[in-house]
């Protein structure tokens, strides 16, 4: 199996489907998901009050090689580039060794406010002393995750000494959700244990819920590659390796940058979630808090020039993701994505996840250090314009053609040449 699929982009879909078969290893009847896709009837059990499904594109990103094993990347997203760009940076990791990665144990920590403490050291005290018994407590609700390894482990108190309404005592339940992401896992172990946190402190705990902070489920990847991988056009490797860097530069000091450059980071990531069925929020959530961790918002990767001159770059993310639960087995996509990924644990998504950020994030920083984001997006950005604008069929393609060659990709436009084709004149590059 191998994730190099040469001339993929040039295929048809019903030929790249075939190519996921014959070279990418995907068992042919999975096939079928593809032509499906989510069922109304499906939908009706995800979600409440449903009258209809939407649809993003799928499509899968190519040349991905981690921790030595060759990886297609399924991803869910509507904004041009996404997925060609992956493809593209992946393919210069590859020729650097490919992506490595790993992931921390899946510890989530699950959340519970106590209010009305008279005393907070003795009600701290308590918790800390009845630590074995609450665990126990946590653990009597999920025999399954118990049984097979996981479950409540630790428990750590945080008094708050000031708030809006005062003090409060923060109780943390760290649990280890093995495959899941776990949040119905870790909202029921805090349910279960309230009354007894109520008992210990003496207070009445109100929240009961999973922190989205998942800075106990840490993954991280690291790539290097070499300067002639990143030379593009006139551009020569080592010049990109320096203009990366610098372009890196501005995001570790200013936080206006690194929103934007972490936007890029979670293109990749948001998209493989969805994909697979994750919850893409929660990562964004955990994402950007992690990011601001230290009081100021940062970037999530690190670019430097290696003493050989190679690029070399890391990530690491809170990753709180799961092969089992949620979505994952109802959605048939998202069970097709798991497989085609062939991940058999949440730690191997994780890590998965870790390297696609961080092959998106080289992406758009090559993009943008060398020609500029634009052009890469001109094409499918003046299709989706031209669709806009109201353009049908081979319209679409007449349309956007001429909008990207002259450079101005704009809805104006777009009707102004609608106008003119309609009218039966095939618009020139002057009518832009
Ligand atoms: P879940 O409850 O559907 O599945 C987890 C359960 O599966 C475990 O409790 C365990 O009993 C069982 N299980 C079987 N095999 C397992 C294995 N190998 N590893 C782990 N568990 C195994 O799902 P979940 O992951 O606990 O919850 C995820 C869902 O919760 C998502 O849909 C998410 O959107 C939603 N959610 C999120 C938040 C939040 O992020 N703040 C809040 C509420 C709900």
């Amino acid at each position: 199996m191998t994730s190099r699929l040469p001339h993929f982009y040039d295929l048809a879909p019903e030929d790249r489907r075939r190519a996921l078969v014959e070279q990418g290893g995907l068992p042919e009847d999975h096939l079928a998901a593809l032509a499906q896709g989510l069922t109304l009837e499906q939908a009706s059990r995800m979600i409440e009050n449903v009258v209809g499904l939407y649809s993003l594109p799928y499509g899968i990103a190519t040349n991905f090689l981690i921790n030595d094993r060759e990886v297609l990347v399924p991803m869910a997203v509507e904004e041009p580039s996404v997925v060609a760009g992956a493809s593209k940076a992946a393919r210069a990791v590859r020729e650097g060794g490919g992506f490595a990665a790993d992931a921390d144990a899946s510890l989530m920590i699950g959340q519970i406010q106590v209010l009305g403490v008279d005393d907070m050291t003795a009600a701290a005290e308590a918790v800390r002393r009845e630590r074995q018994a609450i665990i126990a407590v946590a653990n009597e609700r999920d025999p399954v995750l118990v049984g097979l390894g996981g479950g409540a482990r630790d428990v750590e108190v945080r008094p708050i000494a000031d708030s809006p309404v005062g003090p409060m005592l923060v109780v943390h339940l760290i649990c280890d959700v093995l495959d899941a992401m776990g949040a119905n896992a870790v909202n029921t172990a805090v349910e279960a244990v309230s009354p007894l946190i109520e008992r210990l402190t003496g207070g009445k705990t109100n929240l009961r819920i999973i922190s989205n902070l998942a800075d106990r489920r840490l993954a991280r990847a690291r790539a290097r590659v070499k300067p002639d991988s990143l030379t593009i056009g006139s551009w020569e490797g080592p010049v990109v390796v320096r203009r990366i860097v610098e372009a890196y530069a501005l995001a570790a000091v200013d936080p206006y940058r690194a929103a934007t450059h972490n936007k890029g980071i979670m293109n990749g990531v948001d998209a493989v979630a969805i994909a697979c069925g994750n919850d893409w929020r929660g990562l964004e959530a955990g994402a950007h808090a992690f990011a601001a961790r230290d009081g100021v918002y940062r970037p999530l990767t690190r670019w430097w020039r290696g003493e050989d001159g190679d690029l070399v770059g890391e990530i690491e993310m809170p990753m709180a993701v799961g092969i089992i639960g949620g979505a994952t087995r109802v959605h048939p996509l998202a069970r097709l994505s798991l497989r085609l990924l062939g991940v058999n644990r949440a730690r191997e998504l994780a890590e998965t996840l870790a390297a696609v950020g961080l092959c998106q994030n080289l992406a758009a920083l090559w993009a943008m250090a060398t020609e500029g984001i634009q052009r890469g997006h001109m094409e499918l950005h003046a299709r989706q314009v031209a669709i806009s604008a109201g353009a049908e069929g081979d319209e679409i393609d007449r349309v956007a053609r001429q909008m990207a060659e002259a450079r101005q990709v704009r809805i104006d436009v777009a009707q102004g040449l609608l106008e003119r084709l309609r009218a039966g004149g095939e618009p020139t590059e002057r009518q832009c």
